[in-house]
């Protein structure tokens, strides 16, 4: 076997080996790729975001590229030593894109790990945060905020107060009060940048007289947008220390900010059954436990909202519709018993309809907490 064969090999080998079987960035399964200046394995998508960090990352392919002796052993070290150096001091806040994230997310963990090297040293923005109560959670700024009716994005001022534990925006001109308090301990936050059509846009959704409400933002800066996202998310980490003292990191981690569980188009009939079924936007939100529906993804209200509980309190999901009923564009069924009415979607293809029961049945076979009867309570007596 010649050099070029036998450091393939090993560098093959070297791949497999604990943390080099993910991308040191994203957690992706196989990486393919190295930046040999880090010295780390990564993947493919994450290749593609350390090209543009010149002089910073040097990206080779393990199969296609040639390797010498030297830069096999540069290898050495691997994902789990490097990673310890550049994310040394990540706060347990600061969220960690995975594969399946979106792109402004991964690109600036990338640039804020290598480039800025913002989790080496104890001095950065990040860590001057809880429990001594100063710095990672407020923000002031502009964000762009899409207009509740004509669609419109407008420069808003926004003000992130943990302290207050509040999120606050102000029209430009008027400098009067605020347009907007959002409370930190009812709001979540999600990059969506297809439903937004911008690749940072982020929604915040928080609750407005117990109504959930929803607003869109983006700022045209990729670290801007992503560093606000970080400062909600250490607000509420603050407020979720509070509110729950004796919980670990690991339980109030996945609190901090949530992905939904499904979201997408279904047609809907009214409790009658007899309404001509029509197409609604749907979310369904795995922590909150809830069903919300939307004439437009973009709405800042929803039409309805529905309290999912768990099969022993009468919830149920079930492929089909019952007898008699049909839908109308289209015929793919689901049923949803809750306890005071069933619901009756239809989807637009087999796939939308295995992934809608399935995100259904994760959520009424997940235990109800104490708070969960608490907004089970609340929707209900707003349902009648
Ligand atoms: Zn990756």
């Amino acid at each position: 076997m010649d050099d070029w064969g036998r450091n393939k090999t090993a560098l093959l080998e070297l791949v497999k080996e604990g943390a080099n079987s993910e991308c040191a960035d994203c957690g992706a399964a196989d990486p393919d790729w190295v930046s040999c200046t880090l010295g780390v394995f990564i993947c493919l998508n994450c290749s593609g975001i350390h090209r543009d960090l010149s002089g910073i990352s040097r990206v080779k392919s393990i199969r296609l590229d040639f390797w010498d002796d030297a830069s096999v052993e540069e290898m050495r070290k691997g994902n789990q030593v490097v990673k310890k150096c550049y994310e040394a001091k990540v706060p347990p806040f600061y969220y960690k894109p995975r594969a399946a994230d979106c792109k402004v997310l991964k690109e600036q963990w990338i640039r804020a790990k290598y480039d800025r090297k913002e989790f080496i040293e104890a001095n950065s923005q990040w860590q001057e945060t809880f429990p001594s109560g100063t710095g990672a959670g407020n923000r002031v700024g502009y964000l762009w905020k899409r207009g509740k009716d004509k669609g419109s994005f407008h420069q808003r001022s926004f003000q992130l107060l943990e302290k207050e534990g509040t999120m606050q925006y102000f029209s430009k001109e008027d400098g009067k009060g605020p347009k907007g308090v959002i409370r930190v301990s009812e709001m979540n936050a999600i990059f969506q940048p297809e439903k937004i059509g911008n690749p940072n846009g982020l929604q915040i959704t928080y609750l407005e007289n117990g109504r959930t409400r929803n607003i869109f933002v983006y700022h045209k800066n990729g670290k801007d947008i992503v560093d606000w996202f970080n400062a909600i998310r250490a607000a509420r980490f603050r407020y979720l220390k509070m509110a729950f003292p004796t919980a670990s990191d690991t339980d109030l981690i996945p609190k901090i900010t949530w992905n939904y569980a499904k979201e997408g188009y279904m047609e809907k009939t009214g409790p009658t059954e007899k309404e001509p079924f029509k197409r609604r936007w749907f979310t369904l939100d795995t922590l909150d436990r809830k069903l919300l529906y939307f004439k437009d993804p973009l709405d800042a209200y929803a039409q309805g909202e529905v309290f999912v509980g768990h099969t022993e309190h009468g919830y149920n999901v079930t492929e089909g519709l019952p007898p008699g009923v049909k839908g109308n564009k289209w015929k793919l069924g689901l049923t949803i018993q809750t306890p005071d009415r069933r619901f009756l979607f239809t989807c637009e293809n087999d796939q939308d309809l295995k992934e809608w029961i399935k995100a259904f049945k994760e959520v009424i076979s997940k235990p109800m907490s104490p708070q969960d009867y608490t907004v089970e309570a609340t929707l209900r007596r707003k349902q009648r």
